[in-house]
């Protein structure tokens, strides 16, 4: 079995897979070897510990995945039922659902054109001309409910401009629960993405930075809600040997054997980082020149990890749209995906309230993720770009 190395699939490239080249083995094999598999065990402490050193909070909570996080961190600050939250429009659809399963509302805030990241002069026109604040709470003019927190994404391991988003935050007392899933190992002004709000959280699917295989952590500096997140995704037990329960909780922990993949795979992140820069870079260096791409690119108060390396393509000047690049790179074994359809767009949201979010559509008309693996190689990049000139028409 040697080191668990697969050959990969012929020259299939993807967009984004695993790299477990570190002590991932001998870190699972000790679980099995010792029988501490489940949802307790020293892995699950350790990994807990990894991260909030890396991320410089207090405490950190594993869980089950990003969006147990996302749900437990909302509940920890006090988000209820009815309530609403801002959150970004361009992003995954995990931070809308876990605002509902809190049982408030997401208000969709559109993102700025060029980092693509939630747009803080949306944010406060929004809270300033569409809210009253009295008696110290923030509500909605329109549908008369209160806002209580704000739910920045970090997208493809790009930071929001965080000053600029907490200013809002801080004037009218909501609460900044930042999405970092997709942006562990970033960092705004030196300062940690997971480390600009008041609670942030990240995840481990297979898919981000680093994974164990499913598996999301919360991190926080306020121990109060460290306890209740701990409290809640343990199934709210006040006895642990009575079993007694006050309130509903969740089974949202992770395992110690996910939790054994987690600091393997934490030993390697410094490394990941430098890998994903390394190769946005050489992607940066080589598209520059071709008419109709616009690569992303990296605010001057951001150190990005470029998690999914991400493309605009203008179709009269390129010649073709992102999703005819898309059709033609997986007839080359290249896989490419645009990014999510903005929330606004999306049925199940359609009912939230949005202001006219221009810049997400066009975002999601135009963008195209690259292939973007921590384990991608050089030749790998150039393939993808020969592909990419090839197909200009
Ligand atoms: C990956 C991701 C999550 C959480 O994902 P899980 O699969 O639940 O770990 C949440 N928000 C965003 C923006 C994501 O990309």
């Amino acid at each position: 079995m040697g080191n668990g190395k697969v050959e990969t699939r012929s020259s299939f490239i993807p967009l984004s897979e695993p790299l477990m080249s570190g002590n991932e083995w001998k870190y699972v094999k000790d679980c099995l070897d010792t029988n501490w598999v489940s949802s307790a065990g020293s892995y699950v402490d350790r990994f807990e510990q990894m991260v909030a050193d890396y991320v410089g909070t207090r405490f950190a909570v594993a869980t089950v995945n990003g969006t147990a996080a996302l749900h437990v961190a909302l509940l920890v600050a006090g988000v209820q039922p009815d309530d609403e939250v801002l959150v970004s429009d361009l992003t995954f659809i995990a931070p809308a659902n876990a605002v509902r399963y809190a049982g408030a509302w997401p208000v969709l805030i559109d993102v700025e054109p060029q980092y693509w990241q939630m747009d803080p002069q949306r944010l406060s026109d929004f809270v300033e001309r569409e809210c009253t604040w009295s008696n110290g709470s923030l509500r909605n003019k329109r549908s008369g409910r209160r806002v209580r927190a704000v739910l920045p994404v970090h997208i493809l391991g790009h930071p929001c401009d965080m000053d600029a988003i907490a200013e809002t935050a801080r004037k009218f007392d909501l609460t900044i629960v930042e999405d970092a899933t997709e942006s562990l190992g970033a960092k705004y002004r030196d300062r940690m993405v997971g480390h600009l709000g008041d609670v942030a959280c990240f995840s481990f699917n297979g898919n981000k930075i680093i994974t164990t295989g499913g598996g999301g952590m919360l991190v926080t500096d306020n121990e109060a809600w460290a306890t209740r997140a701990r409290y809640l995704t343990t199934q709210a037990k006040d006895d642990p040997i009575e079993y007694r329960h006050q309130e509903i909780g969740y089974n949202y922990r992770l395992t110690n054997i996910q939790a054994a993949l987690g600091c393997a795979q934490m030993e390697m992140l410094s490394d990941f980082v430098s890998a994903k820069r390394r190769n946005a870079f050489a992607y940066l260096k080589a598209l520059a020149d071709l008419p109709g791409i616009t690569p992303m690119s990296e605010a001057r108060y951001a150190h990005s990890t470029f998690w999914l390396f991400t493309v605009l393509i203008d179709p009269a000047v390129y010649g073709q749209d992102s999703r005819m690049l898309m059709r033609q790179l997986r007839e080359m074994g290249i896989e490419a995906r645009p990014l999510w359809q903005p929330l606004h767009l999306s049925p199940v949201y359609k009912s939230a309230e949005v202001l006219n979010n221009e810049v997400a559509d066009q975002l999601n008309r135009r963008a195209l993720s690259l292939p973007s693996s921590v384990g991608l190689t050089a030749r790998q990049v150039a393939t993808v770009v020969e592909a990419i000139r090839r197909e200009h028409l």
